[in-house]
């Protein structure tokens, strides 16, 4: 019997669960999703600062200053950033502030430099500048107890400056997902190593761990294991200790003496046939506890297959509502569906004109895995009986980038809503 692609899907899903919260050092965190809202644990900035190098006074003090009558002010002080003075800015006075220095008291406004002759005991002031001006108040960026990150935000670059500049030195998120990634098969070999006769490079293992980075999790264990079924349920059992998902290739076909997953794991895990090409073949369940997945070996039906099924979970134990349906894409040529079947197509952007279209690759078969390199994204081309033009806007998934944070899910849902 063949599965719908959306009903294994939700198979999947139930088989996991977000990762309970840690709290992490910020650079832990990156790429992690907050658990819970980031409060300013002070205001931003934290005191009123100069934004010029310049002289810090009274705005009234240089009220009637030019180039003809420039007021003259005593200087009683300075205050480079980090250094901030105690002198007190009265009627007449100045005091020497760099950029970041703290506005010292009695001062509402700063002169720069340019406008000054740059005495360093007494300065002559050659213009007015009004109250407040080129000063950074005082939580001007947050005030204190401000939300400056929600809960579901992932960690990027910005979201992390400002947790730091907030006062936070680690963030409570749920962490990155361990994916342990095992490649099975007698015939496989070390990439590099030497093919002896009937031999073959394990790819597979290093394209599905670097589809997991892409997906936000890190690879626990990335091995191979020959068609060795004892040895197989072994490895799998120390990789259930160190994992929270654990993936496999190879293995599950039609029944063969060396399927080797299906030899392994009978009994305790569904073999099923997917309405899908590439990559009908799939398995999925739990050992000891731990979400399961068998891809097929071929290794472009298990790139299709890690990015259709395993990357939605791996989102899932992060902790991300990702909205279901790909963004759409533009075919740059016809494609013709399967009858029944869910058909996943290789394809590469192009340029045409202003847009980007995506062309498909026009070999498909599931062991060219040399065509992965010319891949950018894969065309879910739904079953049915009518040829799809040129033009025609489908979903896609990208092998680029996983576009999974929820900033970029809404964008996505904004594409989608614009789109007719
Ligand atoms: P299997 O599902 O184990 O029968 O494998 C199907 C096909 O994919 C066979 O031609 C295997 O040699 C090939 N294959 C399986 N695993 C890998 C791998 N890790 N890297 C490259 N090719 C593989
Ligand atoms: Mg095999």
């Amino acid at each position: 019997m063949l599965i719908p692609v959306a009903d294994w899907h939700a198979i999947l899903r139930s088989l996991v669960r977000p990762l309970p919260a840690r709290r992490l050092p910020l650079a832990a965190a990156e790429g992690c999703v907050l658990a819970e809202p980031v409060r300013a644990r002070h205001a931003l900035p934290p005191f009123n600062s100069s934004a010029m190098d310049g002289y810090a006074v009274r705005a009234v003090d240089v009220r009637d200053a030019d180039h003809t009558q420039p007021v003259l002010l005593q200087v009683i002080g300075c205050a480079p950033a980090g250094r901030p003075t105690d002198a007190v800015v009265g009627r007449g006075d100045a005091v020497r502030i760099l950029t970041g220095g703290q506005l010292p008291a009695g001062a509402d406004a700063v002169v720069p430099v340019e406008a000054t002759d740059g005495g360093r005991v007494v300065v002559r002031v050659h213009g007015p500048v009004g109250p407040g001006r080129h000063v950074r108040r005082a939580g001007e960026d947050l005030a204190l107890h401000d939300v400056v990150l929600a809960a579901g935000w992932v960690i990027g670059p910005g979201q992390a400056a400002a947790a730091a500049a907030a006062g936070h030195a680690d963030l409570l998120v749920t962490p990155r997902p361990r994916i342990a990634i095992i490649s099975t098969g007698d015939e496989l070999v070390e990439p590099g190593h030497p093919l002896n006769p009937g031999r073959l490079p394990d790819s597979n293992s290093v394209g599905l761990a670097a589809q997991v980075r892409l997906a936000g999790g890190v690879t626990s264990v990335t091995t191979r294991c020959g068609d060795d079924a004892p040895a197989l349920r072994r490895l799998l059992q120390a990789s259930a200790r160190s994992s929270d998902l654990i993936v496999t290739t190879g293995g599950i076909s039609a029944g063969e003496e060396n399927d080797v997953v299906k030899a392994a794991l009978s009994g305790s895990v569904r073999f099923v046939t997917v309405a899908m090409q590439p990559g009908a073949p799939q398995a999925a369940g739990l050992v000891d506890g731990v979400p399961f997945i068998g891809l097929p070996g071929n290794p472009v039906a298990a790139m299709v297959s890690f990015a259709v099924f395993v990357r939605p979970l791996v989102q899932a134990l992060r902790g991300l509502t990702v909205e279901s349906g790909a963004p759409l894409v533009e075919l740059a040529a016809l494609v013709e569906p399967h009858r029944e079947k869910t058909r996943f197509l290789r394809a590469r952007w192009t340029e045409l004109g202003a847009r980007r279209v995506a062309v498909p690759d026009g070999r498909q078969g599931s062991h060219l895995v040399a065509g992965m390199a010319d891949t950018d994204l894969l065309l879910e081309i739904a079953p049915g009986h009518e040829v799809l033009p040129a033009g025609a806007l489908v979903p896609a998934l990208s092998l680029l980038d996983a576009s999974d944070t929820p900033q970029k899910v809404r964008t996505t849902l904004a594409h989608r809503a614009a789109t007719p």
